[in-house]
Order: structure tokens, then sequence, then C-alpha cells
């Protein structure tokens, strides 16, 4: 077979198609399209197969990325899946929404060298796709029964990937999650243009035929204590993510019509996937003929002025403390809400909100000065004297972060250990909390992080469940049977 690699010195990056900026701001669909056959091969022939892949260490997962765009290259698809699949619970999630400039593309050999990154998002997207549509992807069945069970706080990424993995080595596993949907933020925070729910749902149909039960519209803290679910579970793993909106107090901010992200966007979807939502079709929570200003610049505020376009706004602007250069959020989704016609207001944040009829009817807001770098390294920004202004609006989206609720309280387990900010303190070598048997993975953990680190704390944290549920085992078994349980 002719050497197919190495191609990056006659082939350009390519990205498949973005569909145009005016249809996108429309609908909610994805806004690339994918690649077809010969654009993904040849973009994966582009790799220079990197005895030391860069790539592969700065992707979370460890995706054996040289290899499956080999594969790619030569055709071999089914393989270049099995690959994939072998390191990531969700790679069509993932090559979708991975911030890949600041992981795996951000480190290709490559691009450092000033060809242009292979694009292996792209192509991590396509192969997956390819093997839905080729009915390659099928549920990881045990091959025997354990007969221990794993109860499993949070059907988002994190839960998700842990139970894949847990049920497959023939544990029950249950799920328990207080959305109605399975998906966690992929499904209610994270907009159809980005990831579209047919995705998600179609993997969580596969874990339900893996076996795995899900205990949906299920609170624990409402419905179960944790010691309740601990009785009932031979381990436990709280992946319960984190939701406490991060606030703003300033003059005015108590008005109508200021809200915070999640609720909004979550609305936003439930509203697309056809859910009756009275707050969205009384307006509260819809954008459709407002001026829109969100506070905020991380990949939430993007997801929010993207979202106000798409449902007819008048205006969109995003209000921004620093520059575009300290934009927490990715800048690949800086320039698609500019092109789909937002206006990003750098260098200023709100002072205050006036109101008509108790409702914001506009932001008053200063300018800020970046002065000089504080111990991480970030410009602090300054007000600057006498420099107010108005911005018209009348609704206001407050993107400003999140924190973990207060899940000793919530759950009942006061004994519960969190850190200074909440998050669940785990042992890092163990993945487990200070409670025996209780563990802990995703952002509860690590605080708002990214999809791709969640699943890769879920299978973690799903290796330590089970060496911790086979330890159980062997002490609570007869000598004989010892052996026939060791793996
Ligand atoms: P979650 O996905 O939050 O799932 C936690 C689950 O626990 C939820 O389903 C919740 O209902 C459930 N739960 C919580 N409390 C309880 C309880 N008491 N009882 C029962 N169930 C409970 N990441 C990316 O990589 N790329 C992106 O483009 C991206 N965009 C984002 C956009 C938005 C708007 C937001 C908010 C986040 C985005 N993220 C993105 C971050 C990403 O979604 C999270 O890092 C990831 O979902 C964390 O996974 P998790 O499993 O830890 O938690
Ligand atoms: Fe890149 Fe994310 Fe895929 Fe890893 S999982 S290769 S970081 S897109
Ligand atoms: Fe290929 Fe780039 Fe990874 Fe090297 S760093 S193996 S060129 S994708």
């Amino acid at each position: 077979m002719p050497q197919k690699m190495l191609q990056f010195v006659h082939v350009d990056r390519r990205m498949p198609d973005k569909r145009d900026a005016e249809a996108r701001r429309h609908d909610f669909n994805e806004i690339y399209e994918g690649f077809d056959d010969r654009g993904a091969a040849d973009q994966a022939a582009r790799c220079s197969q990197c005895g030391v892949p860069f790539c592969q260490v700065h992707c979370p997962v460890h995706h054996n990325i040289p290899d499956w765009l080999r594969f790619t290259a030569e055709g071999r698809l089914e393989e270049a899946y099995e690959i994939a699949a072998a390191a990531n619970t969700f790679p069509e999630v993932c090559g979708r929404i991975c911030p890949q400039d600041r992981l795996c593309e951000g480190n290709c050999t490559i691009e450092q060298s000033k060809h242009g990154t292979v694009t292996i998002g792209t192509v991590e997207r396509y192969i997956a796709d390819t093997a839905w549509e080729k009915g390659w992807v099928k549920p990881r069945m045990p091959s025997a029964e354990r007969g221990q069970s794993v109860g499993i706080i949070g059907a988002g990424p994190g839960g998700l990937a842990a139970a894949e993995q847990l049920r497959a080595k023939g544990y029950e596993v249950h799920v328990y999650d207080r959305y109605d949907r399975i998906g966690g933020l992929m499904i209610y925070g994270i907009p159809g243009f980005k990831l579209e729910k047919h995705i998600v749902q179609r993997r969580a149909e596969q874990f339900i035929k893996q076996g795995v039960v899900f205990h949906t519209n299920f609170e624990v803290g409402r419905d179960a204590t944790l010691a309740e679910l601990r009785a009932r579970h031979g381990a436990v793993l709280i992946a319960a993510g984190v939701y406490k909106a991060r606030d703003l107090q300033a003059p005015g901010s108590d008005l109508g019509n200021i809200i915070p992200a999640l609720k909004y966007l979550t609305a936003s979807n439930r509203q697309g996937l056809g859910d009756s939502v009275p707050e969205y079709d009384s307006g509260a929570l819809n954008a459709a003929g407002k001026d829109v200003v969100v506070i905020g610049g991380g990949d939430t505020a993007m997801d929010c002025v993207r979202t106000a376009i798409r449902q007819g706004a008048r205006s969109v602007k995003c209000l921004y403390r620093r520059n575009r250069a300290n934009m927490p959020g990715s800048q690949r989704e800086v320039n698609h809400a500019e092109e789909e016609g937002v206006e990003l207001v750098w260098q200023s944040a709100p002072e205050g909100f006036e109101g008509k009829d108790g409702l914001v009817a506009g932001v008053n807001a200063h300018r800020i000065h970046l002065g000089v770098a504080d111990a991480t390294g970030r410009q602090t920004p300054q007000v600057i004297a006498g420099s107010t202004y108005k911005l018209e609006a009348d609704l206001v989206i407050k993107a400003l972060g999140f924190d973990p609720e207060d899940l000793p309280t919530l759950f009942g387990e006061p004994d519960l250990r969190v850190s200074r900010w909440g998050t669940v303190t785990v042992n890092f070598r163990t993945m487990m909390t200070n409670l025996d048997g209780v563990f802990a993975a995703g952002d509860i953990v690590r605080g708002a992080s990214l999809v791709v680190w969640a699943i890769r704390d879920g299978r973690d944290v799903a290796a330590h469940i089970h060496s911790y549920l086979q330890r159980k085992a062997e002490v609570s078994m007869p000598e004989s049977q010892e052996s026939v349980a060791a793996e």
C-alpha cells in the first residue's frame, strides 16, 4: 500500500463546510456539515504519525489519535472507531464540542510547525458518525453478573461514562437524576447548534439496552438521602455537576427579565425538544424581539448570545470586563457569535440596571482598564472613573459561572467533606470521598469544566469502584469461591 500519511506538506488543513451565518441564525441545527469519506481520509492523512504524539498527551482521555487517523486515511473505519471508542464513551460528542484548540489540536506538532493542525476533532466526529450509520455501535454487554450494585447520582457525561464501564463489568447499575432526560448538561445546557440532541439520546438508548437502570425525576435529597442510597448499593458515585449560578449584586439587579443563563438555555433546549415551556411561550425566557445583553465571557455566555440570535432578538450584546485575548471562552465560539451578528462589548462591566414597570429597561455599564497582572498572571480589571454609559436592554442574561450546591445539606449527609468552594473532596488516588464506598467525579469535584474531563473522570472512577467492590466481595466470600471472582 502506498504511503498515505505525512501529507501535510501537500494538503492544506480544511474543515468541513460551515453553514452560512445568515442561514444559521434561523435554526438550532449544528453549523458544520460532516466530512465526506474523501475529505476525512485526506485530512487524516496529513498526520505525521509522531513518535511522541502531543495531541494524545493533551487529550484528557488520551485517545490513540495517530492510530485512528491512520486507519481513517486507509479507509479502515471500523477499526478506527474501535480504537476511538476504547478510550472515549462519547467520541461523537467530543468530536463536536471539545475545545480542540486548547487540547489535542492546539498541541499538534504540525500546528507548531505552522502547517495548520490536523483536524482531529472533526475526524473523530466523522469516525463515530460513520460507526452509528453502519450499525457498528453496540451496547457493551456484561459477560457475567457479579451480584453487586452501584448507585450513581447524575446522568451527565461523568455518571454515564462510569455507568457504561461498570455495567460492562457485570455490576447492576442504577443512575438517579433529577432531570427527566438522560445526558445532564449535554441535553439541558449545551445548545443544539453545538450538539444536536439526538446524538446524546441515541447513546443513552445504548446504555438502557446494556441494562443500566435509570431513575429520572429522582432528586437525591428529596426522594432519598445519600445514606439510603448507601444502604441500597455496594458503592455510590456522586456525579451531580455544579448548578448554583453565580449572581450579581448591583442596583436594580432584582428587576424582572434579569435571568440566569442556565434557566434561559434550559427553556430553549426544552422548547427545541418539544416540551411545553410556559415561560418561553409567555416571553419571560424568550429573546424574540428584545434587546438582549448577556453578561460574561465564557462558553455559556457565547451559548446564550447565539441562542438569543436564533430566537429572533432585535439586538444582542455581550458585555465582558476583559478583552478578547483574556476571554475564558473558546475563540472559535466567539468567532461564530460575531459571524451571526452578536456585538462583543469588551472591557465593560455592569454598574447597575434601570427599570420600567418592574422590568429591566437598560444596563448602566462602565469601562474597564486592564491593570497590572495579579499572582495568576491575569491583568486586574479596574473601573475607569466617569466612564458610565447606558445600553438599551429588555432582557439581561447573567452568565457568570457556576458553583456547587451545598451537597452535605442537600443530601442529608453533613459528614460529606467538601472544599471551601463546595466541591466534593476526594482522595485523588482512589477518587473516594471521606465516606466509605462513596466516590465522586466530574464537575462536582473539579468545578465547572468540560465534557471530556467528566468522561475521563467517569472512566477512572469506574476502575476505582471496581477495585473497591472486588475487595469487598473477597472479604465477604468463602475462600473456595475467591478464584472465580478474581478477574
Ligand atoms: P452534569 O453534566 O452537570 O450532570 C450532572 C447531573 O446530575 C445532571 O443531570 C443533574 O440533573 C444531576 N443531578 C444534580 N443534582 C442531583 C440530585 N440531587 N439528584 C439527582 N440528580 C442530580 N463542555 C464542553 O466540553 N464543551 C462545551 O461546548 C461546553 N458547553 C457548555 C455550555 C453550557 C451552557 C454549560 C453550562 C456547560 C458547558 N460545558 C461544555 C461543560 C460541560 O457541560 C460540563 O463540564 C459537563 O457536563 C460536566 O459533566 P458532569 O457529568 O460532571 O455533570
Ligand atoms: Fe481532541 Fe477531545 Fe477528541 Fe481528545 S476527545 S482527541 S481532546 S476532540
Ligand atoms: Fe498527528 Fe498532530 Fe498527533 Fe503528531 S501531533 S500524531 S501530527 S495529529
